[in-house]
């Protein structure tokens, strides 16, 4: 333990958190948001999508063994991980947009901790009751009914945390396969593994270290406050109104003093147990209960709602000094982020769209970098990869172009150098070929010749050319 001159310990000991229910529109919400959000997550890698015969027929799949990513009709191979880029950069462009907009409504309402706690606690409570009875039973001594309520809520966390890691892991490979695997025991072992430590961090991360994640493990709240202006919406509270606070005055005269009446409830919901009122906090993960809750108060003591609201720095400004307020969404910011994505948005759909389907690669033989053979001639070594991306076989006729006398050699399909071959690759896959280029003794090259490797599909009247280089001694 890190201590002080002093010998006091340098760091306060975490306090538990045990969040109060609450109830209203932003409770309701939140539920609904879950409720979309688990079903997409449960649904999705069930949902099958034909591809053909052999092919994977998972609408959304990351296949790691097969090196291919699918969405519905979009396939991904290695080569183009250059798309899952541009999905990153949207998502990141995404949630800078979102947190302008609208705070950290990310972290709030749609981020799997938030969501996976929000379950989580909703267990603890159905089990061992709302906050004042969970306190309760925590300082109780250990009993056998204690022991048997803790070991139901953790069975429970459990099951929920195998189901939502087994889904996790079926994104990543054939879910019905995979299940059906699974219960007839033929899950691999490394599969396993991966399982026992997605339900162990679920387990640990929403059950355990709920608020914790969000104030000391997650990096988003440390640089999210430079997406906010004072024209973000915002949790705040509002000072001006509610202070000076204090208890509930028995005639209901709030004359001379503020609206809060320092119930403390708005503190209780709170997911991270922070109290708003001490101003906008890095903690605050912008779950709005604590306007649920306020709202709540004040209808119950007849006072004007929104005391705790949703709104903007400038707003709260406009409002403690009388003044009109209203809601800028198009501002500078706003503007550059929503062009930024329009643009990543629109340069992803264009390159999806009009991407090759076959492509090739040639590597040059760099050691030798040309072999002078018995007769005189000249040969250079290349290795020539044909990736063809569509689902049925294409056989490519071979040519070479700008290098006079020049013939090719390919292991296991010419024997003697020829003018043209034919090399056939199978659908869905990558054909490998070795090539040798042979150009005869005398022939006009020095240093290094451009030389084009010309592919003409002749199934598919598809038509590449791909630059190389023919080294040879200098003249
Ligand atoms: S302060 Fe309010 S909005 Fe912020 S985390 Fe707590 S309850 Fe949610
Ligand atoms: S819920 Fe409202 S009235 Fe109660 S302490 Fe919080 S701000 Fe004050």
């Amino acid at each position: 333990m890190t201590v002080s001159s002093q010998g006091r310990s340098l760091f306060a000991a975490s306090r538990k958190v045990y969040p109060r229910a609450a109830s209203g529109r932003f409770r309701v919400l939140k539920n609904r948001v879950n409720a979309v959000l688990l079903t997409l997550y449960f649904v999705a890698p069930w949902i099958r999508w034909h591809r053909g015969p052999g092919a994977a027929d998972q609408a959304i799949l990351l296949d790691m063994s097969g090196r291919r990513g699918y969405f519905f009709g979009i396939e991904i191979w290695p080569q183009e991980v250059y798309y899952l880029t541009g999905l990153l950069v949207l998502g990141a462009i995404g949630l800078f947009f979102a947190t302008a907009l609208f705070g950290r409504v990310w972290c709030g309402f749609t981020c799997i901790q938030t969501v996976f706690t929000d379950i989580f606690v909703a267990v603890e409570r159905a089990i061992e009751g709302d906050r004042n009875a969970r306190i309760k039973f925590d300082a109780q001594p250990l009993s056998a009914a204690k022991l048997r309520r803790k070991l139901l809520k953790n069975a429970v966390w459990l099951v929920i945390a195998l189901l939502t890691s087994w889904t996790w892991l079926i994104y990543f490979s054939d879910a019905v396969q995979s299940t059906a695997d699974l219960f007839h025991g033929r899950t691999s072992v490394w599969m396993l593994s991966m399982w026992v430590v997605f339900t162990a961090s679920t387990f640990l991360f929403a059950g355990y270290a709920r608020e914790q994640v969000c104030i000391y493990m997650c990096p988003w709240p440390r640089f999210q406050s430079a997406m906010f202006d004072e024209d973000s919406l915002i949790v705040t509270y509002e000072a001006w109104r509610g202070e000076p606070r204090g208890k509930a005055p028995k005639d209901g005269d709030f004359a001379g003093r503020g609206d809060c009446i320092d119930c403390g409830l708005c503190v209780q919901v709170c997911p991270t147990g922070i109290d708003i009122r001490n101003g906008s906090q890095l903690a605050c993960i912008g779950c709005a209960l604590c306007i649920d809750a306020c709202n709540g108060v004040m209808e119950k003591i007849g006072r004007p709602g929104n005391l705790i609201s949703y709104d903007s720095v400038t707003n709260q400004v406009a409002r403690a000094k009388g003044l009109p307020t209203r809601l800028r969404l198009v501002r500078p910011r706003t503007a550059i982020y929503a062009a930024i994505l329009l643009a990543v948005m629109i340069g992803l759909a264009a390159v999806l769209t009009t991407r090759a389907r076959q492509t090739v690669n040639i590597l040059h033989e760099r050691s030798p970098l040309y072999v002078r053979l018995s007769d005189g001639s000249i040969r250079n070594g290349y290795t020539v990869k044909i990736l063809n991306m569509q689902r049925k076989p294409q056989d490519y006729q071979l040519t070479l172009a700008g290098l006079d006398g020049a013939q090719l050699t390919v292991i296991g399909y010419t024997d003697e150098p020829v003018d043209s071959v034919k090399l056939p690759v199978p659908g869905d896959a990558v054909g490998v070929f070795r090539v040798y280029v042979t150009v005869p003794k005398g022939a006009k090259v020095g240093g290094r010749t451009d030389v084009d490797f010309v592919f003409t599909g002749l199934s598919g009247g598809a038509f590449m050319t791909q630059e190389s280089l023919f080294a040879a001694p200098a003249k």
